[in-house]
């Protein structure tokens, strides 16, 4: 085989090959790593059955972790504080910062908007789907004394250490919707005493994982939270291999070649529409058009 050849045949290869596989699982796959106390659309109440793992290292296996919670593209999206979890740069964090700064009552309302939220992570077994493995469970801390946390602890305080693998309990989470249409975790009960599982190889599976809540709730890239941080969306730009905010790549990047048509239709009908009383932003825009479609037309 010639070199170029080879080098051809290996570079598709490697570039099939991310795109199939990569590193990355699938969705579906990644989705099984994760419990939640949430209920699905259209359902009204569920009740769960969760055993929680004991940290290894003989700590609380009840982990905090920072995450903002800011609209992104119109939804609200959880997004790691790199500064309160590894104290590292953190755009979000420096925005909040600024608006406080400035001290005026829209700015702090604002600077609310930016402020990371207290979580807490911890590990453990859904009953329900035991096959899917070791599962990371996230919730708010609440300091209204109504959260999850603090339906958990009465039963730490009066059963004792319920997560160890001989001797421990099961818990079952009980979710309702409040008034509002929310999910709420109405009550948190301790089952009997269970040992974890009387299966070795998969005792020795679930305790031996060593993710952790870092792995699995990925920390997005510096430029993605400093779209955020100027309310604009990011978006992925894969020629760039890395986040753009989409209000700014509009008007670097030359229209394709159906939004050129639609704008020049548009740009038609103005003229017609008003008696030929162009206005000089549609001129230039014309113009403009015509000559990047001699250009970019692929016929
Ligand atoms: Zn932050």
């Amino acid at each position: 085989m010639s070199k170029a050849l080879d080098a051809i045949l290996s570079q598709y290869e490697k570039n099939t090959d991310t795109k199939s596989k990569g590193n990355k699982i699938s969705n579906e796959e990644r989705l099984k790593k994760y419990f939640t106390e949430k209920l699905q659309k259209g359902v009204k109440n569920a009740t769960r059955t969760f055993r929680i793992l004991p940290a290894k290292d003989g700590n609380s296996p009840f982990q905090e972790a920072y995450f903002h919670e800011k609209q992104v593209n119109g939804k609200y999206e959880k997004i790691y504080c790199p500064k309160l979890n590894e104290g590292e740069e953190c755009p979000l964090c420096e925005a909040r910062e600024a608006l406080l700064m400035d001290g005026s009552k829209k700015a702090k309302q604002m600077a609310s908007e930016y402020s990371p939220r207290k979580y807490y992570v911890v590990k453990g077994i859904d009953r329900d789907n035991e096959d899917h493995g070791v599962k990371f469970w996230r919730y708010k801390h609440k300091y209204t004394g109504d959260g999850v946390q603090d339906k958990m602890m009465p039963i730490f305080k009066l059963k004792g250490d319920i997560t160890d693998a001989r001797e421990g309990r099961d818990i079952i989470i009980t979710t309702n919707r409040n008034d509002k249409g929310w999910s709420v975790v109405t009550s948190i009960m301790a089952d009997d005493v269970k040992i974890l599982t009387s299966d070795s190889t998969q005792a020795n599976e679930w305790f031996n994982n060593e993710e952790t809540f870092k792995d699995v709730y990925s920390k997005k890239p510096l430029e993605y939270l400093e779209i955020v941080a100027k309310n604009m969306s990011p978006i992925w730009d894969s020629e760039l291999s890395k986040y753009v905010a989409e209000e700014e790549k509009e008007e670097n990047e030359t229209a394709s070649l159906e939004e050129e048509i639609n704008l020049l239709q548009n740009s038609n009908e103005t003229t017609t529409s008003t008696n030929g009383e162009m206005t000089s932003t549609t001129e230039v825009d014309v113009t403009s058009l015509d000559s990047s479609e001699t250009d970019d037309l692929p016929f």
